[in-house]
């Protein structure tokens, strides 16, 4: 079980921007391992089971996931609903659906579409008083995006609704491999 920063896979961020440090952390690691107060699964939104971190997240929460999770859609694409993480050592789990990059439809609205994924769960784990969250490179497995470019409107739109998350200490970015991880590197200026 990972929580906290050991294990040397981890660099921490600083917004570009502006004066405030953000919390960003950068690891390469299994989500459905991770101790925080939320991570975020990459779901559809259907929530039906699938592979990938929604896969993963359901076998590691144990079936009272998948019962509750039935209970919820369909959802809107970057909506995020909220369970708890059960069996999982998180104590929530986050649902958010990605567009799918490679349907058919204008790029500006998958864009949006992505970005909200990570607003809307900034904004849930907010309204809850959460102080850390995980999210996987979201759209990246099934769905198909582009890594570098999902990886910019992650950091982005994390950037700009962290300001309304004061008590969020810590946000990770959980790549699944060490590629990602140098493209989230590169994306948040962080060696
Ligand atoms: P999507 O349907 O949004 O594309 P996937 O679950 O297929 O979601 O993949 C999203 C990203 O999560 C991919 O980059 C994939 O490599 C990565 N991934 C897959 N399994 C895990 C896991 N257990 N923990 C963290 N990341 C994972």
């Amino acid at each position: 079980m990972w929580a906290g920063n050991a294990g040397g896979t981890i660099a921490r961020g600083a917004l570009r921007n502006g004066a405030m440090s953000a919390p960003f952390e950068i690891m390469v690691g299994r989500i459905e391992t991770l101790a925080l107060d939320a991570v975020v699964n990459a779901a559809n939104r259907q929530l039906a089971p699938g592979s990938g971190v929604d896969g993963a997240l359901r076998s590691a929460a144990g079936p009272r996931l998948t019962e509750a999770t039935n209970r919820i859609p369909p959802i809107l694409t970057g909506e995020a609903v909220i369970t708890p993480g059960y069996d999982a050592p998180m104590k929530f789990i986050i649902h958010t659906a990605a567009p799918i990059w490679t349907e058919p439809g204008p790029e500006g609205a998958k864009v949006a579409g992505l970005a909200k994924c990570y607003t809307s769960s900034i904004k849930m784990a907010a309204s809850r008083g959460f102080e850390s969250i995980a999210f996987p490179c979201l759209g990246t497995g099934v769905y198909g995006w582009p890594r570098g470019f999902a990886c910019g409107i992650a950091v982005a739109a994390c950037e700009q609704e962290l300001p309304n998350a004061p008590k969020l200490k810590r946000v990770v970015f959980c790549c699944f491999t060490e590629d990602d991880a140098k493209i989230y590197r590169d994306g948040l200026g962080v060696s």
